[in-house]
């Protein structure tokens, strides 16, 4: 058992019972993504625990090559984790065939690429009911226009990706990922190509999704002030969650991020020291 956050306590996912309104949407147990094998193996996830809370917006946060990708790929069924389990609002992601995967990525996962990735063939408006298109379900004009109204895009509907600023474009694949009503939204650096002012446009829509449409959200960011807008941030540090942080301003976040640093810095035990990080400053 890797060692977790006497502050959380984890509940096996055997015994949580995924229909309950305050049940996590999505669960790790016990994850590890190694890439290769033998001496040059490369370790991504060493043992995650975690549960994601419903409705929430979580962050997560970590030196570069931390495994915050990995992580976000594991439970979004996008790749496969060497051990462990994933659960995403009651399905068990991580024994599904790949039939069951792409059904699960199109019907109840969005994402939100740092690229944007839209078609640029596609109007905005094609590219946000691209997904139901692709699924044959019909669009829900309410909720798309719900989903339109939030990101501010409605004078920008019959224009093309590349008659698009950055911060449109990633307004519209934010659309794009909560037109079909998915269990869990995963951003991975949503506003890593962004300006400030259109970065913070992509958060706070990404907030709004939580708070008026009930959305659950997780987002990878390097950024203190993004992170700034979750209900709670995630810290990663050589594939393990070794803190987190409830209600975060971007001061406090900055802080453990410096403790992160300063850790992985201190020598050779850094591995160690990260798991010890587990462990509340205040009972160090
Ligand atoms: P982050 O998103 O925190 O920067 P990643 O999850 O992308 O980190 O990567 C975690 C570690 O796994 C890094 O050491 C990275 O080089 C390695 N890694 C990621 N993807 C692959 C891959 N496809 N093949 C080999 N190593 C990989
Ligand atoms: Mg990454």
């Amino acid at each position: 058992m890797p060692t977790g956050s006497p502050r959380r306590t984890i509940v096996p996912v055997t015994t949580i019972d995924s229909t309950r309104a305050d049940a996590p949407i999505a669960t790790a147990r016990g994850l590890v993504r190694t890439y290769g094998s033998g001496p040059t193996a490369v370790h991504a996830l060493a043992g995650v625990d975690l549960d994601v809370q419903r409705g929430r917006l979580t962050a997560t946060m970590g030196p570069s090559g931390s495994g915050k990708s990995t992580l976000m790929h594991c439970l979004a069924g996008l790749d496969r984790p060497t051990a462990g389990t994933v659960v995403v609002d009651g399905e068990e992601v991580s024994a599904m065939s790949e039939r069951r995967l792409t059904r699960l990525r199109r019907d109840r996962i969005g994402f939100v690429f740092q690229a944007f990735n839209l078609v640029p063939t596609l109007t905005a408006l094609e590219n946000i009911t691209l997904p139901l298109d692709i699924a044959r379900r019909p669009v829900d004009r309410a909720h798309l226009d719900a989903v339109v109204q939030a990101v501010g895009l409605a004078d920008r509907l019959h224009h093309k990706p590349g008659e698009l600023s950055g911060g449109q474009q990633q307004r519209v694949a934010c659309a794009r990922a909560l037109v079909t009503r998915p269990a869990v939204v995963f951003a991975d650096e949503p506003t890593g190509n962004l300006d400030s002012t259109s970065a913070h446009e992509v958060l706070s829509f990404l907030r709004r999704s939580v708070d008026e449409l009930g959305q659950s959200v997780v987002m990878v960011t390097h950024d203190p002030t993004a992170a700034s807008y979750a209900d709670r941030v995630l810290f990663l540090a050589d594939g393990r969650i070794v803190d987190e942080l409830a209600d975060p301003t971007p001061d406090a976040v900055l802080e453990r991020l410096g403790a992160l640093t300063r850790r992985a810095a201190a020598g050779p035990s850094a591995g160690s020291a990260a798991a010890s990080a587990a462990v509340p400053a205040e009972v160090r």
